[in-house]
């Protein structure tokens, strides 16, 4: 736990006077169009969202720190990946803005330490019910920057706020211990203590639920956090600050403001482009009051903050990339297994880290199995921009991840694997690629060892459960994994098997508030969500009490 620096000379302040004045936020930055010019080809379709559908008053540009909106030296664009219409310019925030908000977070800590349990309950507790009352003007901030279907842009908000109404159930049920030691006249307990500062880094798929799963158990534990959106990203992590300001703002103007709100300093946001990603991120991580760094994200990114924990010593709760192997053994049914697959492949258009990367199906199913599959695309998938009604597929979150699904069609292809539909860019624009299923798939090709995040499913033929285990089981990552057999005994071994943090069992969608959220192998450190996630963000203390 970090050494609590100010509490000598600041902590004897308690909330009502360390935040007096954080009712009174000036309105910094707004909306400024981009410079840039919208990219893309001619056929980009209208904006069928823009930016008038979008709340104004949610739509934050600035860095929030301290309770502040505060501009800085630069800014950059943000756009939608569907159009390529310029959504706003955000405060670029850079190594100075990020070790303010460090100090910031660090002195609000030194506080929010010491509010009751009850009390953090109650405030997060506000902060679900505000995400709820705003969450169709939340979820059109998700859809306008991501890209994201609205239908699941709505399923993200409640999915995000259910972490902080869980969160603020599991904040008061934190216990500690009593140990009866060899010593008769000893007496030892065990502590559950805040650890400190956390440094929080999101990326763009989940812009919302990704912030509240770890922030919702860092302020439920009493830490304090500075979140570092992804570039592409930043609004909806701004809109969760002007939210949880939103009780802060209604108040009755005599109650104090540790009566009120969650603090200033208690969540504090620091946008970046991706060119001040790194200066911005080893800022935060190695950051001496900081006492935990949790990330969500890519291997790549998760190693290099690895190091930054390294040097001085700091917790970690890392949420890695995925490869995920979905299994259809012959005896499944057919139907559930195709609703699975649909269900765990296409969500977020493939760019979910649980999504089945691989679907191994065994030799007597298989026919019957792609047949299906193949039909299912084709009848459900709609591409489309996000706001449209009917889109099931909006754009990939920018060119790059185009270039990354079609090079892994074209290395299947080259190497014998035989395209059922789909396959190649889709007319609607850059961004977009068609919902693909390729089978005659081989160990050697790229889709099979590389995660895809996009709308390509990949179809290997296997003849026996232990082929199977062993094709999931060879790679160096494990978050997720999924299988369809009817065979209860087939279904303990190869549940017991596989090496992943999680495994739906005749089940495509996995993900709940109330289940451990993690991976095992280069999938990540840790679990988040569920009544394991708080203990992420505590520190145990063991005191010997004696002489009794
Ligand atoms: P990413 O490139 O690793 O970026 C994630 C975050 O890290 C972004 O905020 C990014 O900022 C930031 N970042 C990048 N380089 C950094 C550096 N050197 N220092 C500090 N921060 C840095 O990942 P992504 O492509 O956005 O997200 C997709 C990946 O996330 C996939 O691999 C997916 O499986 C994984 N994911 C895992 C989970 C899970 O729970 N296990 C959930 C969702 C996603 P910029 O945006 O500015 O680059």
């Amino acid at each position: 736990m970090a050494t609590c620096f100010w509490l000598r000379s600041c902590g004897a302040q308690r909330l009502g006077s360390t935040f007096p004045g954080c009712r009174l936020r000036p309105r910094a930055g707004g909306l400024v169009p981009a410079s840039r010019p919208a990219p893309g080809p001619a056929q980009l379709r209208g904006y069928a969202g823009g930016l008038a559908g979008l709340s104004a008053a949610l739509l934050r540009t600035d860095s929030f720190v301290g309770g502040r909106w505060l501009p800085a030296a630069a800014t950059f664009p943000v756009q939608d990946p569907a159009s390529g219409a310029a959504l706003g310019m955000v405060a670029d925030c850079g190594v100075r803005e990020a070790r303010a908000a460090v100090r910031a977070a660090y002195e609000a800590f030194c506080s929010w330490r010491e509010v009751s349990a009850k009390e953090r309950s109650s405030l997060l507790r506000k902060w679900y019910n505000l995400m709820i009352q705003n969450k169709d003007d939340l979820a059109r901030i998700i859809t306008a920057e991501s890209g994201k279907p609205l239908k699941e842009a709505h399923g993200e908000i409640l999915y995000s706020a259910f972490f902080l109404e869980w969160f603020s159930e599991e904040a008061r049920r934190v216990y500690g211990d009593i140990i009866y030691t060899p010593a008769k006249d000893r007496r030892a307990l065990v502590l559950k203590q805040p650890i400190g500062v956390a440094a929080v880094i999101t990326p763009w798929n989940f812009p919302s639920a990704m912030i509240t799963r770890k922030v919702g158990a860092a302020l439920a534990a009493g830490c304090t956090v500075v979140v570092k959106p992804a570039e592409d990203t930043p609004f909806s992590a701004l809109a969760l600050a002007e939210v949880n300001q939103g009780f802060l703002l209604d108040l009755d103007p005599l109650l104090l403001a540790s009566q009120a709100g969650i603090p200033s300093g208690v969540y504090n946001v620091i946008p970046c482009s991706r060119k001040n990603a790194k200066e911005v991120g080893e800022a935060i991580c190695t950051d001496p009051l900081v006492s935990k760094i949790s990330f969500t994200g890519s291997t790549t990114t998760g190693k290099i903050l690895l190091h930054h924990a390294a040097n001085s010593v700091k917790r970690v709760s890392m949420e890695l990339g995925g490869l995920a192997p979905f299994i259809v053994f012959d005896s499944a049914n057919v139907d559930q297994a195709v609703a699975g697959a649909m269900a765990s492949k296409f969500r977020n258009t493939g760019q979910t880290c649980v999504c089945s990367n691989q679907f191994l199906v065994q030799r007597g199913i298989h026919d019957a199995f792609v047949k299906a599959f193949a039909e299912a695309m084709k009848k459900n998938l709609r591409v489309g921009n996000g706001f449209e009604e009917g889109t099931t597929q909006g754009p990939l979150i920018n060119e790059k991840a185009v270039e990354k699904v079609e090079k892994q069609v074209n290395d299947a292809v080259s190497k014998g694997a035989t395209i059922v539909t789909g396959g190649k860019r889709h007319q609607l624009g850059k961004n977009f690629f068609e919902p693909t299923l390729l089978c005659n798939v081989t160990q050697d090709m790229l889709c099979t060892h590389e995660e895809t995040f996009g709308p390509l499913a990949p179809v290997i033929k296997f003849n026996t459960e232990e082929e199977a285990i062993a094709i999931a089981n060879a790679a160096d990552v494990g978050l997720a994994g999924y299988f369809y057999s009817q065979d209860p005994a087939q279904i303990w071994r190869v549940a017991e098997q596989l090496e992943v943090g999680m495994v739906g069992v005749n089940e495509g969608l996995i993900s709940s508030v109330e289940c451990p959220f993690g991976g095992v192998k280069q999938s990540g450190l840790g679990r988040e969500g569920s009544k394991y996630g708080i203990d992420e963000y505590l520190e145990l203390k063991y005191v010997c009490y004696g002489g009794l």
